[in-house]
């Protein structure tokens, strides 16, 4: 059983978040946007496989009854055609644990830990490359895995190591745990809130870059029917999430472009966790709570709105009103 307090469930997702974040770096200076097309035609890349494949092993080594539901599986790398795929996926893998023996069919398995699909009272959620296409365009991309414990996300940790700092560094570590959201560096951990802001006039607002994933017409038109001045700040992954914790924005927008597309728990578990323990709001464009409880699907919601807090309902009324 675990800890009641979950601090040794995120010593462990630090740590194996880390590892993997570095296998990312490793993978992305070393490579020329190569990525294998999955069955729903979305990009997975040797970093995908690599990263899900540690961060799986931890968890199954200090977690071992917790089922994960991750987004990748192992299918594609144990087919032929892709041999040379997994001989990569091997070699990055042996770097990053120091393990010169590990076989591919070992991190196989590991990657096939993350294939739990159904609700549990307790379990981990991982998107082991949030954002592959910004990853493959050397743009922002996140890991991000979470803790859901009767379907509310209580421990998570983001990685985003694209992602520029105001002192000028790159590459930030985010968690929450108690209510409580920071960010690591080598210094240690420090407390992060989101901004005090209540104005629309200069709330700044984040969508995703791709316009499949969220309408950008309709979050211009919310725009204007608020007053909000500046432009979107377009990005890719779960880092929008923590932009707004961190303080740098107030508004996420991700408003769904066609009728029956159902977001994936782990685009969205560890954001949430974080920014709502930054103090920030979260819910569908409905306006209601995201509910983890129905597998890996948000099955019973539609998009994603997050703020800081202020002027949520407003946001989720202009959505009513530019979806008329
Ligand atoms: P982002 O980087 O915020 O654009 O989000 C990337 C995630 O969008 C991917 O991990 C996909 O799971 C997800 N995605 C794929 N298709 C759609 C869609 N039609 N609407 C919303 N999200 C999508
Ligand atoms: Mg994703």
């Amino acid at each position: 059983m675990p800890s009641s307090d979950f601090s040794k469930e995120l010593q462990v997702a630090l740590e194996a978040s880390a590892k993997a974040a570095r296998l990312c770096e490793r993978v992305q200076a070393s490579m020329s946007g190569q990525s294998i097309e999955k069955k729903d035609k979305s990009p997975v890349t040797i970093a995908d496989f690599g990263s899900q494949a540690i961060i799986a092993k931890a968890l199954r080594d200090a977690f071992p009854d917790v089922p994960l539901i991750a987004e990748e599986d192992s299918s594609a790398l144990r087919t032929g055609d892709n041999s040379q795929h997994l001989l990569r996926v091997r070699d990055e893998v042996r770097v990053a644990l120091d393990d010169s023996t590990l076989s591919g069919e070992t991190i196989c398995d590991w990657i096939d830990h993350g294939n739990a699909s159904e609700y549990a009272e307790m379990f981990w959620t991982l998107d082991p490359i949030d954002g592959t296409k910004g990853f493959l365009r050397s743009e922002q991309y996140a890991i991000a895995l979470a803790l859901v414990v009767e379907g509310q996300p209580v421990c998570a940790v983001l990685a985003c190591p694209n992602l520029a700092n105001a002192d000028g560094s790159k590459g930030a570590l985010f968690s929450a745990l108690g209510g409580r959201a920071q960010v690591h560096d080598k210094r240690g951990a420090s407390d992060i809130r989101v901004s005090a802001t209540s104005n629309f006039a200069t709330s700044r607002f984040c969508e995703s870059v791709e316009s499949g994933h969220s309408d950008h017409d309709q979050s211009k038109a919310i725009a204007s029917l608020l007053g909000i001045a500046g432009p979107s700040v377009r990005m890719d992954s779960q880092a929008k999430y923590a932009v707004l914790a961190r303080g740098d924005a107030e508004i996420y927008l991700r408003l769904p472009t066609r009728p029956g597309y159902v977001e994936r728990i782990w685009d969205h578990a560890a954001g949430c966790a974080i920014l709502s323990a930054a103090g920030g709001e979260i819910t569908d464009v409905d306006g209601k709570p995201l509910d983890f409880r129905h597998g890996a699907g948000l099955e019973r919601n539609r998009g994603v709105v997050a703020s800081n807090g202020s002027g949520h309902d407003k946001l989720i009324e202009a959505i009513a009103t530019t979806s008329a």
